[in-house]
C-alpha cells in the first residue's frame, strides 16, 4: 500500500499581505532588526521554514522502471539477516512497507526504490557492526539522512538496504570560545543552528531543507545554500569527521583543529562522497559568531545585465557585510505566488533580487545598505524595493526565495539543473532552453545564488516523458561545459547525474574516482548506481 506523503516539516503560513513598501521610504526602513522570532528561535532568520501540504500525489514509478538501470549481484535480504539486524540494533528494524514508504522515495518524488529494510543505528559502533555485517554478506546500503536531497541519491534504487541517520542526533560539545561544533551525524541542521545561536554563534551553512536535513547528509553532499557567500564551502568549515567505512572500520578523523598539516586530509574524501565511501557518522565543525546586525532587501531589476551591475555595485559598496546575494526571475516569483499564495512586496519585474548584510554594527550596516540602494536606485538599475524592518518580514523576503523549490514541486514534474557558470553567462541558458522547449514545458525558470556563480535551472511539466528528457540532456550539460562550467554547483550526482560527470571532470580523474572507490569499497556496497558513472 502507498502512503499519503506526509509532511515533514513545520507547517506554517506564509501569507504576507500588506508590507509593499514604497521605494521612497527605502531608507527609513533600514533600522536595526528586533528581537527573535515568535516561535521560540531567537537568531537572524531562525525560523524560516518552508511546508509541505498534505496531499495524496500520485504514486511514483520505480527507478529502475522509469531508468535504463541493472540490479548488481547483491544479496538480497533474507530472515536471517533481519534476525541479525535485530540482535544488532534492537527494535530499531523497520520492515512496515507503509513506513518504508516515506524512505524508499525522495523529496522531489522522482525516485522511488523497494527497499524491504531500514535500520536505525544511534551509536557508530552500531553502524559499525551493521557495515561489518553487510559487508560479509555482500548487502547492498544506501546512507540516508533527512532525505532532502535532489538527484536521487538519499533512496535505494532497487533493494538496497537502507541506513538512517535520524537516531544519531546527539551534540557531543560545543567550544563556546573556538566556536567549534562537534555532533553527531543526524543532527537535523535547523535544530543545530538554534543551539549555537543560543550561545551567540550560527552554523556556516543555511538552506531551505533545514528543518529536515541532517548535519551528516550536509556534509555528504558538501552542501552549499544561502551563506556559502560569506562563509565559502563545507570544504573549509569541517574541521573534522568521523566515518565509518564499508568493511565496518571506524574511521576516527574527528579533530577540532584549524590547522592540520599532517599527511592527506582525509575528510575531503567524504566530504561530497555522497554516501558512496563511508557513513558519516560524527562532525566537527567550525561556527561563526552571530551577526549582531542582519538587513534583508527584496529588490527587482529590469534585466539581467542591470542584476549583474546591482551585483557588482553590491560587492564594492557593501564589501565586508554582505552576506547573501540571490536572485529569481520573474516565472519563480508568479509560481510562488500561485502555488504558495506569497505576495511580492515589489512591483512586477523581470528579475528579484535578495541581499542580505550581517555585521557587527547595527547603524554602520544600515548606513552602508542605505547607500547602496540609494545608487543603485538612482541609477535605474534596481526599479522598486522594500527592506524587511523587523525579524518576521526578513523571514517573509527569504520564503519568496527559499521556498521556490516548493512551489516548483507543485508544478507538476520538474527537471532539475543545477549549474555553475561564470556569473556573466548565469541567465543565459534559460532564455536558449525557452525557445528549444517551446510549449512542451509548463515552465522555465531560473534562480540561484548569483553571488556564487550557482545557477538553479527548472523545467516544469505536466509528467515525465523520456522524450523531453532527451531534449534536454545531454544538451544542458553539453552547454555547461562549453562555458567549462560544473553540470553540478551543489546537490551532487546522485542517481540522475551519474553518467554526466565526465562533462564537469576528464577520464583520468573519473578512473581515479574510481580507483578509490575500489580502495575504500571493493565490494561496491555502499550506495551503488550513484555518483559515479555506469561502468561497461
Ligand atoms: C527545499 C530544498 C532546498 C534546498 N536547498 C539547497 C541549497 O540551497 N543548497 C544545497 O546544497 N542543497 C539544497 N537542497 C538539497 C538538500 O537539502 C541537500 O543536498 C542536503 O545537504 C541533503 O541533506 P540530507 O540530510 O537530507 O541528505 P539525504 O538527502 O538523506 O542524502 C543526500 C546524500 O547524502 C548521503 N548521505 C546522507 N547522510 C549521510 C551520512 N551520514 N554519511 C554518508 N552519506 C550520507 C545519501 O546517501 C545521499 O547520497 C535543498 C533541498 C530542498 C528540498
Amino acid at each position: 500500500m502507498v502512503l499519503c506523503h506526509v509532511p515533514r516539516w513545520s507547517v506554517r503560513l506564509w501569507a504576507c499581505p500588506g508590507w509593499w513598501r514604497p521605494t521612497s521610504t527605502l531608507r527609513a526602513l533600514v533600522r536595526p532588526r528586533g528581537p527573535g522570532c515568535p516561535g521560540g528561535a531567537s537568531g537572524p532568520l531562525a525560523c524560516r521554514m518552508f511546508s509541505k501540504v498534505s496531499s495524496c500525489p500520485p504514486e511514483v514509478m520505480l527507478t529502475q522502471e522509469r531508468y535504463p538501470v541493472q540490479r548488481l549481484p547483491f544479496s538480497v535480504v533474507s530472515e536471517e539477516d533481519l534476525a541479525a539486524f535485530e540482535h544488532m540494533v534492537p527494535g530499531r528494524v523497520v520492515t512496515d512497507p507503509e513506513e518504508l514508504e516515506v524512505s524508499n522515495v525522495d523529496w522531489l518524488r522522482t525516485a522511488r526504490g523497494c527497499s524491504k529494510v531500514l535500520l536505525r543505528p544511534r551509536t557508530s559502533e552500531e553502524v559499525s557492526r551493521i557495515l561489518r555485517y553487510c559487508h560479509e554478506r555482500n548487502l547492498a546500503v544506501t546512507p540516508q539522512g533527512g532525505n532532502t536531497g535532489l538527484v536521487g541519491g538519499s533512496v535505494p534504487v532497487f533493494d538496497e538496504i537502507i541506513l538512517s541517520t535520524a537516531l544519531m542526533n546527539q551534540v557531543t560539545s560545543f567550544n563556546s570560545v573556538s566556536g567549534i561544533l562537534t555532533c553527531q551525524a543526524g543532527c537535523v541542521l535547523e535544530g543545530l543552528s538554534r543551539y549555537v545561536q543560543e550561545q551567540d554563534f550560527v552554523m556556516p551553512l543555511d538552506l531551505g531543507a533545514k528543518g529536515s536535513c541532517h548535519i551528516g547528509g550536509n556534509v555528504a553532499t558538501n552542501a552549499g545554500g544561502l551563506r556559502f557567500l560569506r562563509y565559502g564551502s563545507l570544504r573549509g568549515t569541517v574541521l573534522g569527521l568521523e566515518v565509518v567505512l564499508a568493511d565496518g572500520t571506524v574511521l576516527d578523523c574527528l579533530t577540532s583543529l584549524r590547522k592540520d598539516n599532517t599527511g592527506y586530509d582525509l575528510k575531503q574524501l567524504f566530504i561530497g562522497s555522497e554516501g558512496t565511501l563511508g557513513v558519516i557518522t560524527a562532525v566537527s565543525i567550525l561556527c561563526p559568531p552571530r551577526p549582531k546586525a542582519v538587513n534583508v532587501a527584496f529588490l527587482g531589476c529590469p534585466g539581467f545585465a542591470e542584476v549583474l551591475q546591482t551585483f557588482s555595485t553590491c560587492r564594492g559598496m557593501l564589501g565586508e557585510v554582505l552576506s547573501a546575494f540571490e536572485f529569481m526571475d520573474a516565472e519563480c516569483m508568479q509560481l510562488v505566488q500561485q502555488h504558495l499564495h506569497l505576495a511580492s512586496p515589489v512591483q512586477e519585474s523581470a528579475f528579484y533580487l535578495l541581499v542580505e548584510t550581517s555585521g557587527s554594527s547595527t547603524g554602520h550596516d544600515a548606513e552602508k545598505l542605505g547607500c547602496f540602494l540609494e545608487q543603485v536606485l538612482g541609477s535605474g538599475l534596481v526599479t522598486d524595493g522594500t527592506v524587511a524592518t523587523d525579524e518576521s518580514k526578513a523571514q517573509a523576503l527569504w520564503a519568496l526565495r527559499e521556498r521556490i523549490t516548493e512551489a516548483l514541486s507543485r508544478d507538476g514534474y520538474v527537471y532539475k539543473y543545477d549549474v555553475s557558470l561564470p556569473v556573466e553567462r548565469l541567465y543565459d541558458l534559460v532564455p536558449d532552453l525557452r525557445a528549444r522547449l517551446g510549449s512542451q514545458a509548463r515552465h522555465v525558470v531560473g534562480y540561484g545564488h548569483l553571488g556564487d556563480g550557482n545557477l538553479h535551472l527548472n523545467v516544469t511539466v505536466d509528467a515525465f516523458s523520456t522524450a523531453l528528457l532527451d531534449t534536454l540532456e545531454p544538451y544542458v550539460y553539453a552547454w555547461t561545459a562549453g562555458q567549462r562550467g560544473s553540470i553540478s554547483a551543489e546537490h551532487g550526482l546522485g542517481f540522475r547525474k551519474r553518467d554526466a560527470l565526465g562533462y564537469s571532470k576528464p577520464p583520468h580523474a573519473v578512473q581515479l574516482m574510481q580507483q578509490l572507490k575500489a580502495l575504500l569499497d571493493p565490494k561496491g556496497i555502499l550506495n551503488p548506481y550513484k555518483m559515479l558513472p555506469t561502468q561497461a
